[in-house]
């Protein structure tokens, strides 16, 4: 079954047509797990997941915004038990990109990020659920992936899924390592800069491989530059299948039950 595991379709990108791209996924009979960002996007998302039963929802608090609002875990544990379609904790983890616009050093936005990565992992951990991961290395080589590495390594975390994969081969091999499935946008369709991650999606074991939007943002060639929306993950499995010489079948057949055992969808 075709799934994009990481898609944002409660953003304000889509507030003019948001039935019509959620009727353009019905038409295809796919899957979609929105994921929420904030406390008020989070409890967004799982609104919607109550509406429809092809999408479902995560909750937490992106690690960009970790000094927009406070991460409640009280409140975010009653959208859980409120709703009954959470089906991940996140996204979560850590982002050095944007050090300058939060006005803090790296090593306070650091120690910042932790702590909050931190309660997301004790809020799977209580609820037995799978963590949508986020990282995305700094401008000087802040190495945002070897760090969360390091907190799944410590908190002993084997259950989840690493989004939108930017790190490198040797940290791939680790979040294998750690039992987690990876997951690749359309940058793995761009022609120039994706040549390592093209090598990374063949060393990914098909067993391990989900493949996502993370719509609206990153739309795959040939819509590269727009805005994206849950159905252009066909051409995230379409890439996926030329690179492991299968057929496209075969990879929407696998990382659709990829994402049904990870996330329990039903
Ligand atoms: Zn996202």
């Amino acid at each position: 079954m075709l799934i994009d595991s990481h898609a944002h379709i409660d953003f304000e990108a889509y507030t003019e047509d948001r039935e019509d791209i959620i009727k353009r996924c019905q038409d295809k009979r796919m899957k979609v797990i929105n994921v929420g960002a904030q406390y008020e996007t989070s409890k967004f998302t799982v609104d919607l997941a109550q509406k429809y039963d092809f999408l479902y929802a995560t909750v937490g608090l992106h690690p960009i915004h970790v000094y927009d609002e406070e991460f409640n875990i009280e409140d975010y544990q009653k959208l859980i038990d409120d709703k009954k379609r959470v089906v991940a904790i996140g996204e979560c983890g850590f982002d050095y990109f944007y050090i300058k616009e939060s006005g803090k050093s790296i090593e306070e936005l650091k120690i910042k990020q932790k702590e909050v990565f931190l309660k997301h992992i004790e809020l799977a951990k209580k609820n037995d659920l799978p963590l949508m991961l986020h990282g995305r290395n700094g401008k000087n080589g802040e190495m945002a992936y070897k760090d969360i590495l390091e907190v799944l390594k410590e908190q002993d975390c084997h259950n989840g899924m690493i989004h939108c994969y930017g790190g490198d081969m040797e940290e791939a091999k680790g979040f294998l390592d750690q039992g987690f499935h990876i997951g690749f946008t359309g940058i793995i369709t761009f022609k120039k800069k994706a040549e390592e991650l093209q090598e990374i999606a063949k060393m990914v074991p098909m067993d391990k491989l989900i493949i996502e939007t993370d719509s609206p943002y990153l739309s795959p060639e040939p819509y590269r530059g727009e805005r994206n929306e849950p159905i252009n993950v066909e051409f995230v499995a379409r890439k996926i299948a030329e690179l492991k010489n299968i057929s496209y079948d075969e990879v929407v057949e696998r990382t659709g039950q990829n994402s049904i055992n990870l996330f329990k969808l039903r």
